[in-house]
This record gives structure tokens, sequence and C-alpha cells, in this order.
């Protein structure tokens, strides 16, 4: 009877010492937990869908990469804003941000959306049924009211769904005037200055405005890409646009935010025509897509501190990545769209980003991350820049 009543009493000691021990274990694995979220960088990536994918497919992809270490998703699911309450109400259930991506001025042929409100070329030639480059290159003009009218309507119907965090530009640009150096050779083209083909809008409505505006009759000048003043009407088109979308998207009591080609005076300016230093959206992403301008991890610094420099470090800048899908056949690969950072780059290209000012990285994309891209993400993401 002494025995067992010791023993049992011997059990609750070892009982209510390992239940302590347990405790003491669960706090430190939580503080750990907790110091290691506190140091995290702030990560967005940007993804596609649903396609065909159940509600449980969704979860378990979105609870993935929620583990992985993304925040907020940029979610390209089209245009109906029902597609991103279903979406969206998933995201929410893993406390994933929801932001979503939607182009601009890029929209494909439908019956909203009259022939005569997409962008004509200094040929002449319209993007409705002559796009320059690719045949979805069908930009709109954004001086037509028709444009205006439907990207506010569009934007504003997502911007009022409940889940939806941000709704976020993209193509919110004219086509490239000059494509950047690492795409010449896939079009064969040498763009050392601005060709007619590539040159937009010319259509009866802008160059209209902008004889109104200036007194230059630009379609009688003899080299309309040495008019500085046709440059600047041209860029305050798409700062306009920007400011009509955001007083929209504000008014649902929404963030906008949107991604921008790097620089602005770097390249953003000179290629598509993105003035984007006088934007009034709340956050900015330039795709610091390093291969297709042929520079290195270092430039990514360089172009990121160009943008919070340029927005007088007042808006976040998120550093836009564009990840190698297949790291083993880079060097092979004459497209590129399959190049990208390495497994061996990430770090780096992360590290340069945050040391320059960034608020936080976005990748472009997921699913292009390999085994090794994913080891290396995680070294990097968990530090404080
Ligand atoms: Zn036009």
């Amino acid at each position: 009877m002494i025995t067992k009543a010791k023993l049992k009493h011997k059990d609750r000691i070892n009982l209510n010492t390992f239940i302590v021990l347990c405790i003491a274990l669960m706090s430190l694995t939580t503080s750990c937990d907790s110091a290691k979220e506190q140091n995290k960088i702030p990560v967005y990536a940007w993804v596609g869908g649903p396609g065909e994918s159940t509600d449980t497919e969704i979860k378990e992809n979105f609870e993935d990469l929620k583990a992985k270490g993304i925040d907020v998703l940029m979610y390209n699911g089209g245009q109906n804003p029902e597609v991103y309450k279903r979406v969206g109400k998933i995201a929410k259930s893993v406390g994933l941000g929801f932001h979503t991506w939607i182009p601009t001025m890029v929209q494909g042929r439908k019956d909203e959306l009259k022939p005569e409100w997409y962008a004509v070329n200094r040929k002449g030639e319209s993007a409705y049924d002559k796009p320059a480059y690719v045949p979805h290159y069908t930009f709109l003009c954004p001086s037509k009211k028709g444009t205006q009218e439907f990207l506010s309507n569009m934007y504003r119907k997502v911007a009022a769904v409940e889940e939806v965090d941000a709704i976020h530009l993209d193509y919110i640009r004219f086509p490239d005037v000059i494509l950047a150096r690492g795409l010449w050779d896939k079009y064969g083209l040498v763009m050392d200055k601005e060709y007619p083909a590539y040159d937009y809008c010319y259509c009866d409505t802008c160059t209209t405005s902008f004889k109104e505006k200036s007194g230059i009759d630009i379609l009688s000048v003899e080299d309309p890409t040495q008019v500085t003043e046709w440059k600047q009407f041209r860029y305050d088109l798409i700062t306009n646009i920007v400011s009509l979308l955001t007083e929209v998207v504000h008014s649902e009591g929404k963030q906008i935010n949107g991604a921008v080609f790097p620089g602005p005076n770097s390249i953003a300016k000179k290629i598509v025509r993105q003035e984007w230093d006088k934007w009034t959206l709340d956050a900015y992403f330039p795709m610091n897509y390093n291969d297709f301008y042929l520079e290195d991890t270092k430039w990514i610094g360089e172009v990121t501190k160009e943008a919070v420099t340029s927005l007088d470090n007042k808006k976040p800048v998120i550093s836009g990545l564009f990840i190698c899908p297949n790291p083993k056949n880079k060097t092979k690969e004459n497209d590129p769209e399959n190049h990208g950072l390495l497994p061996e780059e990430l770090e780096d290209a992360i590290r340069e980003s945050m040391e320059n000012g960034a608020a936080g990285i976005c990748l472009f994309t997921p699913n292009r991350m390999t085994k090794e891209h994913w080891e290396a993400f995680e070294k990097a993401i968990y530090k404080t820049y």
C-alpha cells in the first residue's frame, strides 16, 4: 500500500514536472517562432487561377504558400468579382492578404469595348486589329471616355468585394516604345530609337487634345520623338488613369497599387511612358527583372534605391523578382521569359532589395521556384536588413 501510494505520488510529481516542462518548451518555441516572424520581411507573390481547381485544392496550395513564408497574394483571376469573392474567402481563411492583380490598359476584344477605343500607332495602325509584338498587345487608348468608364466600373466592382484588400494594376502603361534590351534578339529588333510601329497613341482624340493643349500639330512634325511636350502629354495620360482609378478604389475603402517598370527615370519613362513617381498609388511593385535588362543582382539594388528615392520614401516599394523556372537550362535558353534568378542569386537579390529600402519583395512566381530556390529563400527572409 505504502509503496503503491508513494509510487502514485512520484508519478504525480513526474506528471506535474512533465506538464511544467511542456508548457515551458511550448512558450519557448512560441517565442522563438514569434521572434522569427518578427524579423521576417514581407513577401508578396504573383499567382493566377483558379482554373478548374476545387476549393480544397486552392486551400491546400494557399496553405503551402503561407507555410513557405508568403504573406500576400497578388491574385489574377480575370474580371469577375464572384471569382475574387470565392478565392478571397479561402485566402483569408488561411491568413493571407488578398490583392487582385488585373491588367489595366491591355484588354482583350469584347462587346463592351468598341474597336475605336484601342490605341493607334504612328503608322496609323490600331492595337485592336494590329497589335505590336504579340497578339495579346491589345492596348486601349487612355484618352477615350469609353476606356475610362470601362476601367472605373470594372475595378469598382472588384474593389467592392469584401475579401479584397487591394487592387493591383498591371499593364498600366503604353506599349513598349523601346523593348527591354534582353528582348531584342527574341523579336529580332534593334530598338536604338522610337520606331513608328511601337509608338502610341496617334488617334484623333489624343492628337486633337494635344494640339488644343500645346498648339502643336504632332502629325505634321517631322520627328515627333524629339517633342518633349508630346512625351509629357502621354506620361500624363497614364498618370490621369491612375488618379481616376485611385479615386474609384479608395471610395470603396480599399487600397490600390501597381506593377511598374524599374526606375522610373532610368527605364519606365523611356520605354513604357510611366512617370510613376507622380502617381497616387498606395504602394509600388517595380518589376526589377534583371535578366530582361541583361543585368545582375547588384542592379536590383540600384533600381530599388532609385524607386525609393523617387518616391521620397513616402510610399512602400516592393521589389519584384523574376525567378528562373529551370536553373539547369538557363544558359541554353534563348527566351528571356525562361531566364531569371537562379537559387544561388536569390539571397543576393533579396538582400540588395531590402538594403536599398524596399518594404518587401514579390515573387514572379512561386510556381517557378525550385526546391533549391525555396531553401535559399528561407535563409533570406527571416532576417533584419
Ligand atoms: Zn489615343
